[in-house]
């Protein structure tokens, strides 16, 4: 028989257990890997802290979501 291959994504790292919450979570770290693109600029910010984004191109320093900027495009 074939091994299984763990369909989770980025939550593999937590083997079995905590389903729902995994799939919460890939959710999340999908969101983070896209470009999070600057408001102002359309430069790159990065994540300072949790909420607190930086500019690298404008250096302007603003709030938005967690772990993702807020109103952004997600591709699948
Ligand atoms: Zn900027």
């Amino acid at each position: 028989m074939a091994v299984k291959k763990k369909k989770i994504g980025s939550a593999g790292r937590f083997g079995a257990g905590y389903g729902k919450v995994k799939q919460k979570l890939i959710a999340v770290e999908r969101k983070q890997r896209v470009k999070q693109e600057c408001p102002f600029c359309k430069g790159h910010a990065k994540r300072e802290a949790p909420s607190i984004w930086l500019c690298k191109k404008c250096n302007k320093k603003f709030a938005s979501g967690a772990y993702h900027l807020k109103n952004q495009k997600t591709k699948k």
